[in-house]
């Protein structure tokens, strides 16, 4: 099968968060069935350009309609680790890709709106009729409306659209001035509740539910996000627009790159380990505090990497790191904020404990360093207000390092407490709190933690069993692959 992927992030060239490793992931995985993937992104400056293979520029002439002008653009290609991506550079005074950030622009929906019109432009003058276009999240939401409502009257009319959403509070709510941009026009008719009208502001239009409404399928990350973004409010609104095209929806639980993600074959970590040598994986905490400054000591770390957002429980995560403090722990945390006020905080926080030899704080994105904390720690903690899949989770019980999560979306579906899960003990791989509180988080904290110090025997049976779960992308992507057999026949 022919498969092209519109996206706007794609690890770890262009990486955010778990968006970007799902679309690697899974074109890897396309990739080892026999699958002919190509990828498409946004030429940011910002971009891991280190990462990227043989870039060269394929295409000089692509003219992109945007309200009433043509904007140049090239199209460049290279590998991003065997990947075929291309990447589309707009010439425009507005500089859409070129503002040393991915995303929290003001004209964020102009920017992403422009991509996906210039990537669909690209394919039509590069002749590309893939039999499926998959896109993800709000950035590429109009793909499939512009697909159906403008170029298959050029003649594209054989690729078929799967929607994959990954987070559902970030919509692309925007005015009707979109539909001018990309040429659509017609306010009065796109402006429809059945169409892209926002579910709560009438004259807005909403880029997530145009992808919902026209896409062929619809995906999300985890069955459990699935249920919840269908029948609770952390739908942000879209609820009853996924009830009423409930007939093409479902959830598929994302998977981990164990090419990437794998303390057997890890180059960023000190000591290479797997379940038959466990004990390695203490070289590795050792490595980690001697990289953070950490003293010496018989305790266990516990860590935190991820973005420091409210969806991630910020309130919890600094409990968490109190809590630790408290109980004989070591804490670690990596990950930063696009929101200021957060970012204030947990530098402050970090002058704070600037000399607590227990403790390290380090504000900002590093992959390598996120590699030596999945395997130097005993635990991690995702006190998640909500989240739809959660790679952080998975990649930790790969490492051995045991997960403390609250009973939500993809956590849900991934890690099951050691003493209350209804599974059998050899299935049993973390510690899980339901209640978004303190209360919550300290239940599980303290089972984990009393644990590790008197029951580490059992502590590390837990270890192992998370080890020996398979989070790859092989059952992921047998998924998907039928989602996009069942399209293509329709
Ligand atoms: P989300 O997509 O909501 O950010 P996920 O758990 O799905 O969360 O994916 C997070 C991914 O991003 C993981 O691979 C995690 O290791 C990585 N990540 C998040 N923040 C950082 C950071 N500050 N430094 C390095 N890697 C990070």
């Amino acid at each position: 099968m022919f498969i092209v992927m519109i996206t706007p992030e794609c690890a770890p060239v262009a990486k955010v968060g778990g968006l970007g490793d799902v679309v690697f992931g899974l074109c890897h995985e396309l990739e080892l069935r026999g699958n002919d993937v190509e990828i498409i992104l946004p030429k940011y400056d910002c971009m891991r350009y280190d990462q990227i293979y043989g870039l060269r520029q394929v295409y000089d002439d692509l003219w992109v309609p945007f309200y009433d002008r043509w904007v140049h653009c090239s199209v460049f290609f290279g590998f991003v680790h065997g990947r075929k991506c291309f990447f589309i550079d707009a010439h425009s005074e507005r500089n859409f890709f070129n503002r040393g950030a991915y995303y929290g622009q003001h004209d964020d929906p102009e920017r992403f709106t422009f991509f996906c019109r210039a990537a669909l432009e690209f394919m039509l003058k590069a002749n590309k009729h893939p039999d499926i276009i998959h896109c993800h999240d709000w950035q590429t939401g109009i793909v499939p409306v512009l697909l159906f409502d403008i170029y298959k009257n050029y003649g594209m009319t054989h690729p078929r659209v799967c929607y994959t959403l990954h987070n559902l509070k970030h919509q692309g709510v925007t005015g009707d001035f979109i539909l001018r941009a990309t040429g659509l026009n017609r306010p009065d008719y796109y402006l429809q509740p059945d169409r892209l009208q926002d579910n709560f502001n009438r004259a807005a239009a909403n880029l997530m539910k145009a992808g919902i409404v026209y896409s062929n399928f619809v995906t999300t990350v985890s069955p459990s996000y699935a249920g919840e973004i269908r029948h609770t409010d952390l739908s942000y609104g879209l609820g009853h627009t996924l009830h009423v095209h409930g007939g093409k929806f479902g959830g598929i639980l994302n998977g981990i790159d164990y090419d990437v993600w794998n303390p057997e074959i890890d180059g960023h970590i000190a000591r290479r380990y797997g379940i038959n040598t466990l004990q390695d994986k203490f070289s590795n905490k050792e490595a980690l505090r001697h990289r953070l400054l950490l003293q010496h000591a018989y305790k266990p770390i516990v860590s935190y990497v991820g973005r420091l957002d409210h969806q991630k429980g910020v309130e919890l995560i600094r409990d968490a790191l109190f809590y630790s403090l408290a109980n004989g722990c070591q804490f670690v945390l990596l990950g930063s904020s696009d929101e200021r006020g957060i970012n204030h905080y947990f530098w402050q926080l970090k002058q704070r404990l600037n000399d607590n030899p227990d403790c390290h704080l380090e504000i900002g994105f590093d992959e390598d360093l996120s590699h030596l904390i999945y395997a130097g720690s005993d635990m991690i903690v995702l006190p998640s207000l909500f989240e739809p899949c959660g790679l952080t989770q998975m990649i930790a019980l790969k490492y051995g390092t045991l997960p403390v999560v609250r009973a939500t979306g993809g956590l849900k579906d991934t890690v099951f407490d050691a003493d209350y899960s209804d599974r059998p003990y050899h299935e049993r791989n973390g510690y899980v709190f339901n209640d978004f509180n303190f209360q919550g988080l300290e239940s599980a904290m303290r089972r984990a933690i009393g644990m590790w110090y008197s029951y580490p025997q059992y502590f590390r049976e837990l270890m192992v069993n998370g080890m020996r779960y398979d989070y790859s992308w092989n059952h992921p992507g047998g998924h998907y692959l039928n989602v996009y057999e069942y399209i293509r026949d329709k």
